[in-house]
């Protein structure tokens, strides 16, 4: 039997084709299909000026950049997210202050949001974990009370809702990702969802080396601008994958309460919480490790042997060197570090059977009733 990923994409033949245009137009780094991918993408979320750059990290860094963070300005973050977006503070010079999680949903506890801000918070950078929305009222009550800005990293979560309204449809800054394992890919890609036209004519400085054009054929440089930039080629890709997003987080829903009917409550496992407005970026149970003979690693290694890929997203980041070399330590951050410790993303994307869901619950009671204790 095939090998079974956590995760691979679905790229249509129409795609294929549009990429093979692409490649034999002539003009193959950022041009039309670029403008047609940001006019897309802006319909998307409700007519809000997009730009696209060529990582969500990317998107992130650029808006930063935007918000002005100046060295020192504190970001209030999770320990529980992929390192991009604890990193992208860093490299602004700013200081991140992790909060621990919200045990039930696994992103950030906006009760310690709202008790770690200082007089040098600047802005508040929640991650959609999975797909799963942070609570937009709360969210945004707790910024506009203290005059914050919000940078959403809903780089998992394009598509999901908060109370019916599309996640980057309303509110401050929101980021996209466009990595090859995220629910709508370029290969490599990111967007930020902006407010307003002169934002998203700065954004374009900050995208490419701070160069503005104008029509005689002069330009002028600004502002020492990166090299963010994305090619057609990913943007005939993106176009290609907008068209089919809902449809894949459709069915992304369904495999993932099929999953919800099928894992028996006798292995052990802790369920995510069960949300309509998550786009189920990824299905992820915690392993009951103090009840089992064998810790992660092999867990992996067995499902591994059964032919079923299993990915880990994510252990805490304050526990890695870098960050201990900050001073974070152990017991910082308890709910985001046991999460952390026990967290398994089965595979879960939309080319998925039905039956693929079962091999994988087939799979996971052989693994874990042999390692109960
Ligand atoms: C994927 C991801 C990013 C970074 O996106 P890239 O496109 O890989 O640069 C940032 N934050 C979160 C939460 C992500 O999952």
């Amino acid at each position: 039997m095939d090998f079974l990923p956590f995760t691979r994409p679905s790229i249509d033949e129409d795609t294929i084709a549009d990429v093979a245009d692409v490649l034999r137009s002539g003009w193959i780094t950022s041009g039309p299909r670029v403008a047609a991918f940001e006019a897309a993408l802006s319909g998307y979320f409700g007519g809000r000026p997009v730009r696209v750059v060529n990582s969500g990290t990317g998107a992130l860094e650029i808006a930063l950049r935007l918000i002005n963070l100046q060295p020192g300005d504190e970001v209030i973050t999770t320990p529980l997210t992929w390192v991009a977006t604890v990193n992208v503070i860093l490299h602004a010079g700013g200081k991140p202050v992790l909060v621990d999680i919200d045990p039930v949903t696994r992103n950030i506890d906006l009760d310690a949001v709202e008790a770690a801000i200082t007089p040098r918070t600047r802005a508040i950078l929640p991650v959609d974990l999975a797909g799963l929305p942070v609570d937009r009222d709360r969210l945004y009550t707790i910024a506009e009370k203290h005059g914050l800005r919000v940078l959403e990293d809903a780089a998992q979560s394009q598509g999901s809702t908060w109370q019916g309204r599309k996640i980057g449809s309303f509110g401050d800054l929101c980021s996209i990702s466009f990595h090859a394992n995220k629910n709508m890919t370029t290969t490599e890609g990111g967007a930020l969802v902006l407010n307003n036209a002169e934002e998203a004519r700065l954004f374009e400085k900050w995208r490419l080396q701070g160069v503005t054009r104008f029509a005689d054929g002069t330009m002028d440089v600004e502002l020492p601008g990166g090299k963010y930039n994305l090619t057609d080629v990913a943007a005939a890709i993106g176009l290609g994958q907008l068209k089919h997003i809902d449809a894949f987080n459709a069915r992304r829903k369904v495999l993932a309460q099929r999953y919800f009917g099928q894992i028996d409550p006798a292995w052990g496992l802790a369920l995510p919480v069960w949300s309509d407005d998550s786009n189920w970026h990824m299905f992820q149970p915690l392993l009951p490790l103090d009840r089992l003979s064998i810790g992660r690693p092999e867990f992996l290694a067995r499902m591994k042997e059964h032919g079923i890929g299993i990915g880990v997203h994510y252990p805490a980041l304050h526990l890695f060197s870098y960050f201990r070399g900050l001073g974070y330590r152990e017991s910082m951050y308890p709910h985001a570090e046991a999460v952390g410790a026990s967290t398994i993303s089965l595979p879960l994307f939309p080319a998925m059977h039905d039956t693929d869901i079962d091999r994988v619950c087939t799979a996971l009671a052989s693994v874990l009733q042999g390692a109960l204790r």
